[in-house]
Parts: structure tokens; C-alpha cells; sequence
């Protein structure tokens, strides 16, 4: 009988990413997957420590664990990701529920600690308090790379063995509702030498490193072979992708990655590009030609310094490469940002999006760029003028979308010990509710532009509202509001299937499925299925809609079937 995975993700896309990668690997060694905690042999939190919000909720759920594991002692609980490697023992010790710990550099170890865990339930840990249940006694398995990474001049001297959890990746044709995968993650940089005062993902994640681009036009290729048409490539600064060739290590028959020696000779052309080195320039090109049956080539997340013309070239002249720039400013004071050690001033900021627009910016020939932006507030010793300061950085950039957040000092970092927080929390909000504001009125106006215009739009699946209706509307089957997908009835209510389509496809009759889908700016569509279309036959297709409505966050309209 299978040993049964529950793995729940928290966080950034490079955390999905890593959980599809481990969950894939788990898989091919024989592990199912459940959706229910409940039913599960073993229990993985896959963690991010950016956010508090993150965090409370992965110490309440291991806190609901502690029951059943007192009597379960043959559970097996795991947590994963940028807690694991922060916090190390001192999780265990501060939840002894936690059987498994494994850093982000170190998820190839999983499938050994998980064998290791689930045969040594019976031995138990050494130092643990007799007082204990049983259950909480077991011996522990922990794989963390602590600053490892950093200290290694040649990362490449040993075999990457990360590298290979990316390279042997499963290409599942469904995710994980079974629905067509038609969208994916591709890494091209783990880790990440910026520093920036209130991030500790250098610390979790370790150093910048860069895979080779063979490696990852490879990974293209064979998701395109299995169906996936839009790839977006990830990395915490991801346009300082750069693989020097002349450097290249190569073990047992593979090449490494490298290490990141980032190219500092300012934001024009890199003089090696093509020969001796792949740039992000290059390596956006080589993709879009080597794989074309990617309709979709995206990326995130930009750092605004050091963002070569050649890149910004790259998108313009490649079709299906999109006009959508993710680039995190943080805040419209260069004191501030001084603070936070984000390495540009306000002015080179804005020279970049400025210049961004100049080359990428093409509304008459139907290609406008967008771009979005993150903004901290109530970080430590901010004053009204620096808050002033951030607002008119906002509206001079004209964003489509800002992710916005209150200053918080997470452990781990460089500020929660070199700066206290000052800012009240009255503050922070308020501040926080302006900045939103700003942010909506220039989003609505953003959205508006695009009203009359048909798009392109790579449609993601059911909408949000259609997804609560379903769950809402999944126990009272018996009324009509349920719709089905593909003859499946959702499992809250537990009608069968047979029982349901006699009721769906009389409601299919009067109510509309809602779908949702995104633009190559990223900007989010909604719009009505067809009638008598199948949803299943929507799903990561290309369709043009054309836009009649918008809000700040998202924008309406119909597809145009014939
Ligand atoms: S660029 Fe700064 S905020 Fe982004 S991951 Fe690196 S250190 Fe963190």
C-alpha cells in the first residue's frame, strides 16, 4: 500500500515549483498524493518565511497535528522550505511534532530523510524529554545547507545534486485538479546575493547560482512535449541570469551550475554575450527559437539594476516572448532605500522603466507593455515625506498592478537587528490604505486603455467567483446552481456523478461558466464560456477576447469564437 504525501505550499512561485519537483520525484518512488491532511501517512509544509502571515499559518497547522501525531506515533510530519533552513533544530524543539526538516538547497535529500523517518518511526530520539507522548519521541531526520553555499568557492567542484531534482522533473500532462497542464515554472537561478536588508532568501536559499542554458531549454522542451504551451521562467533577480561558458564544470557527464559573478559593466550590452557567454538576453532568445510550440514566454522577478538593453531588445523582436516586466521598487525615497541595501536610487529606478517603455511600449501595433511593481511601507525611520516620496514613485511608474505590504521585521534578516520598528502599526496601515488607493485609481485607468482592443488571453481555468460558486453551490446539488466539469461532481457533496448531470445539465441551460484567463500583460480576463462549450476544451488555449470592461484588478469581455 502507498505511503499517502499530503504536501500543502506556501509562498512564491519558486516554492510551487519546488513542491511539483519533490512531489514528482515522490511519486516516481512510489508515494501518492492526497488532498486531505486527514488521510495522509505523511504530512510536508513546503514554507516560506517572506511573510508572518505564512508563517502563523504553518506553526497553527503543525499545532493541529500534535494530537493526532500522539496517537499516530507512525505519522510522519515534514517541514520544507525557507522556515526549515532558518529556524533549523530550534522548530523541532519549538514543535517536537516535526519529524523531517529539509532546507530549499537540500530537497533532492527528501525522498532518503522521508525512507529515513518512516522506517526509524520505532527508534527513538536520543535526546528527547522522556515526558513526551510516544509519538513525539521518534528520531529526527534533518538535511539543511546552512551557509554552505556561500562558503563554496567552486560550487561546481562536487555534483550539483540540486541540480538534478530539476532535471529529473516528471512532465505530468494534468495538474493537480487533473485538468490539462498547459502553464509551468521553469528555475533558470536559485538563490540570490543582493542582501537586501528585510529579505532573509539569501540566507535560506543561499547563493545566486545559474543553470546551464542547455539544461534549461532542455526542461522546455520536454514540457512543451507534454503539452505545456506558457513557461515562466523564475529567479529572485532573474534578468541577472548569466552562464559563462570558459567556466563551465562538468561531472559525472553533467554541467554544473555556476555560481552567480554578476556582470556590473552597467545596463547596456554585455560584451561577451553569444560567444563565451549565455546572457538572460540570450537565453531568452534561445528559447523562443528552440522550443516554438511555447506560445507563451514570460519571467519573474526583474531587479531593476543592471537590466540590459539586449534583454529589453530580446522581447521586442521574439513574438511570444510577453510584454510584462514584474520589477519590485520597494520605495520612492533613495534614503530608504539606502536602508534597505536595494543597490539603486529612485532616479535609476525610474530611468529603467523609462527606457523599458521606449523599446517595449508598442499600443498601435497591439503590444503595450506592462508592468507591475512591490512597494514596503512602514519600513524602519520612515517619515511622511519618504511615504510622500513612494507615492509619487508609484504614479510616475503607472503600474498595472503594486503588491503592497506593511513593513515587518522577520527573523532572520539584517534589519530585525540593525533597525528597531519604529513605524506604528497606525501608521503602517494607514500608509499601506493610501498606497492601495493610489494604486487602484492608476490600475482602473490602466485597464480602461484596454477596453475596445481583443487580446490575446491564455485561458487559466474556472474564475474565482465560478470556483466558490461551485464549492457553494456543490451542497445544495440538489437545487440548480451546480455546474459540472467534464461530468465530475465536486467532492463536497458527495452526489455521484450519474445522480448530477441530469441536474447540471439543466442548470447549464441558465447559468453561464465563468473563466479566467491572462493577457501577456498579465493583466487578469474574465469572461463567459461559450454555450455548450466544455470547459476542459478551454484550458490553456489562446483566445482572442475582446475587452468591454475593467476594474483596478482585473478586466471583462468576450471571446470572439467565429
Ligand atoms: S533581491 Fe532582495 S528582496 Fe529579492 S530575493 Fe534577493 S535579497 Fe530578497
Amino acid at each position: 500500500m502507498p505511503r499517502r504525501v499530503y504536501l500543502e505550499t506556501f509562498g512564491c512561485q519558486m516554492n510551487e515549483l519546488d513542491s511539483e519537483l519533490v512531489a514528482g520525484r515522490l511519486r516516481t518512488l512510489g508515494y501518492a498524493f492526497t488532498g486531505e491532511s486527514a488521510e495522509a501517512d505523511v504530512v510536508l509544509f513546503n514554507t516560506c518565511s517572506v511573510r508572518e502571515h505564512a508563517e502563523q499559518k504553518v506553526w497553527s497547522r503543525l499545532g493541529e497535528l500534535k494530537a493526532r501525531k500522539a496517537d499516530d506515533p507512525n505519522l510522519v510530519v515534514g517541514v520544507l522550505g525557507c522556515m526549515a533552513e532558518r529556524d533549523g533544530e530550534a522548530l523541532i524543539r519549538r514543535m517536537p511534532v516535526v519529524d523531517v526538516l529539509c532546507g530549499p538547497g537540500e530537497l533532492d535529500k527528501l525522498p532518503t530523510l522521508l525512507d529515513n523517518a518512516v522506517r526509524t518511526r520505532a527508534s527513538l530520539a536520543a535526546d528527547a524529554p522522556a515526558e513526551w507522548p510516544r509519538g513525539l519521541r521518534s528520531a529526527r531526520e534533518v538535511a539543511l545547507q546552512g551557509n554552505t553555499s556561500r562558503r563554496s568557492a567552486t560550487l561546481a567542484a562536487a555534483q550539483d545534486t540540486l541540480e538534478m531534482l530539476d532535471l529529473s522533473r516528471a512532465m505530468s500532462p494534468t495538474d493537480g485538479e487533473g485538468m490539462p497542464k498547459r502553464s509551468a515554472y521553469v528555475r533558470i537561478t536559485r538563490g540570490c546575493n543582493k542582501f537586501c536588508t528585510y529579505c532573509v532568501v539569501p540566507f535560506t536559499r543561499g547563493a545566486e547560482v545559474h543553470r546551464p542554458p542547455e539544461h534549461i531549454i532542455e526542461e522546455c522542451r520536454r514540457l512543451a512535449d507534454a503539452g505545456v504551451v506558457e513557461i515562466t521562467l523564475l529567479g529572485q533577480t532573474v534578468n541577472h541570469y548569466r552562464f559563462e561558458h570558459g567556466a563551465a564544470v562538468t561531472v559525472n557527464g553533467v554541467t554544473q551550475p555556476q555560481k552567480g559573478r554578476s556582470y556590473t559593466g552597467g545596463h547596456r550590452r554585455d560584451p561577451f554575450a553569444g560567444e563565451r557567454v549565455t546572457t538572460f538576453a540570450d537565453l531568452l532568445a534561445r528559447i523562443h527559437d528552440a522550443v516554438p510550440s511555447i506560445q507563451r514566454l514570460r519571467f519573474v522577478t526583474s531587479y531593476p539594476r543592471d537590466f540590459g538593453d539586449d534583454a529589453l531588445e530580446a522581447m521586442r523582436d521574439h513574438p511570444r516572448i510577453c510584454r510584462y516586466l514584474h520589477v519590485p521598487g520597494q520605495s520612492g525615497s533613495d534614503r530608504i532605500l539606502g536602508l534597505m541595501n536595494r543597490g539603486y536610487s529612485v532616479g535609476e529606478y525610474i530611468e529603467f522603466i523609462d527606457r523599458a517603455r521606449a523599446i517595449l511600449d508598442q499600443p498601435e501595433i497591439g503590444r503595450p507593455l506592462a508592468i507591475s511593481g512591490d512597494f514596503i511601507v512602514g519600513f524602519p525611520t520612515e517619515t511622511d515625506a519618504d511615504f510622500e516620496a513612494t507615492v509619487a514613485m508609484l504614479r510616475r511608474a503607472r503600474y498595472k498592478s503594486a503588491f503592497i505590504f506593511k513593513y515587518s521585521a522577520r527573523p532572520g534578516t539584517v534589519a530585525i537587528d540593525k533597525y528597531p520598528d519604529d513605524v506604528p502599526e497606525a501608521v503602517k496601515r494607514r500608509r499601506n490604505n493610501a498606497l492601495l488607493a493610489a494604486q487602484d485609481a492608476i490600475g482602473l485607468e490602466v485597464g480602461q486603455s484596454n477596453i475596445g482592443r481583443t487580446m490575446p488571453v491564455f485561458v487559466e481555468g474556472l474564475s474565482v467567483r465560478e470556483r466558490k460558486r461551485r464549492a457553494a453551490g456543490a451542497c445544495s446539488a440538489h437545487g440548480s446552481v451546480m455546474l459540472t466539469v467534464g461530468g465530475r461532481v465536486p467532492s463536497a457533496c458527495g452526489a455521484g456523478p450519474s445522480h448530477g448531470e441530469e441536474a447540471h445539465e439543466e442548470s447549464r441551460a441558465v447559468e453561464r461558466v465563468q473563466l479566467s484567463g491572462r493577457t501577456d500583460t498579465d493583466h487578469i480576463v474574465l469572461f463567459d464560456l461559450p454555450a455548450g462549450a466544455r470547459v476542459e476544451d478551454w484550458i490553456g488555449r489562446l483566445v482572442p477576447v475582446r475587452i468591454t470592461g475593467a476594474t483596478a484588478l482585473a478586466l471583462s469581455g468576450s471571446p470572439i469564437t467565429a
